[in-house]
């Protein structure tokens, strides 16, 4: 094939992106290091080096393999990890005809439900969804013995769930899930509707955050500096701490804090990782943060240890959405903040 056919496309995986992942399998699974080694057609390789892959992703490396190999497979990658490549290289595998120019178009499909009815592929069908309705929209029209793949960034527990009615003794290779849990978290939202009655909303709040020890996350800064400056001014204590402050400073406000000296601390997210001081049994995410790995790292505690606590999130009318993916994609629930919240704490 003429490389000069196939468009170079600007955004490829990096290194890390690559290796980074460690993931729980239901059974051993080779991992195969290189595409050559994938046992792919000539023809089909050339193409994935003339499109610019050099060296397979982690998902490619574990998934590909199984799939082409006939097993129903359940594989989760976090999203730009390589799902919808693994998907297209695998059907292009199994497709009977000569793809030299196919690879480039293919891997346009849409990634919310795919399901291939090709005629040189009649027992092949792949899903990469999130809805429960959807998956259970394709599962009705299969044949019986199709070979079902699920792929997807997220595999909630409701979807896993109803694989075992489509999918026969398939191969999980999923993420390996954080070690900090959301269990034995209560979480609650208090809808703000807009941002300025957030401020309100948390003055209100200031007597049930002292009852223990509250950190208070804001995403930027700036309002972190805000928020403090505000609440000072309404003559409430409260420390705050973030980024830009130097090394040492960070340090005294946190011993500060560790020692109970303060009792409030507004927070972004530098402090999230690492939470460590035992008797923070209360978070308010003032934001609400902008991915979910940051929420389970904002209120989630080390299984290990298993500590109670109380998560508050302030949402406003176009954050409920934010809020009902993480609750799907972690599996919990987050309730309406109910009046009594401080006999929770
Ligand atoms: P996902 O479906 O998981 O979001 P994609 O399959 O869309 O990920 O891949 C994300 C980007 O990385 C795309 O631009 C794709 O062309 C590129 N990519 C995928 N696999 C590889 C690879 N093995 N090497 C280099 N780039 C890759
Ligand atoms: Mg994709």
């Amino acid at each position: 094939m003429a490389a000069a056919a196939v468009p170079v496309r600007k955004r490829l995986l990096k290194e890390e992106d690559m290796t980074k992942i460690e993931f729980e399998t239901s059974e051993e699974v080779d991992v195969t290091p290189t595409f050559d080694t994938m046992g792919l057609r000539e023809d089909l390789l050339r193409g994935i080096y003339a499109y610019g892959f050099e060296k397979p992703s982690a998902i490619q490396q574990r998934a590909i393999k199984q799939i082409i190999k006939g097993r129903d497979v359940i594989a989760q990658s976090q999203s730009g990890t390589g799902k919808t490549a693994t998907f297209c290289i695998s059907v292009l595998q199994c497709l009977d005809i000569q793809v030299r120019l196919a690879f480039s178009s293919v891997s346009w499909l849409p990634s919310s439900v795919i399901l291939v009815e090709l005629q040189s592929l009649t027992s092949l069908c792949f899903v990469s969804a999130g809805f429960k309705e959807q998956i259970y929209d394709v599962y009705r029209y299969l044949p019986p013995a199709t070979q079902v793949c699920l792929i997807s960034a997220t595999l909630p527990h409701e979807i896993l769930e109803m694989t075992n009615k489509f999918m026969t003794d398939p191969i999980r290779i999923l993420v390996k899930r954080d070690e900090l849990t959301l269990e034995g978290i209560k979480q609650f939202f208090v809808a703000v509707e807009r941002e300025e009655w957030k401020f309100d909303t948390l003055c209100d709040l200031y007597d049930t955050l002292t009852i223990t020890q509250a950190v208070i996350f804001c995403n930027t800064k700036r309002k972190v500096d805000w928020l403090t400056e505000k609440m000072r001014e309404a003559n409430f204590t409260v420390s705050s701490m973030h980024g830009d402050m130097p090394q040492k400073e960070r340090e005294s406000i946190m011993k500060e804090f560790r020692s109970g000296a303060s009792r409030v601390l507004i927070s972004t997210d530098v402090w999230a990782r690492g939470l460590d001081v035992p008797q923070v049994s209360l978070i308010i995410n003032y934001d609400l943060p902008n991915n979910r790995e940051l929420y389970i790292h904002r209120i989630g505690r080390s299984g290990r240890y298993g500590r109670k606590g109380v998560a508050i999130n302030f949402v406003k009318n176009d954050d409920i959405r934010i809020l009902r993916d993480i609750e799907q994609y972690y599996s919990t629930q987050v309730d309406e903040m109910p009046m009594n919240v401080a006999d929770l704490i």
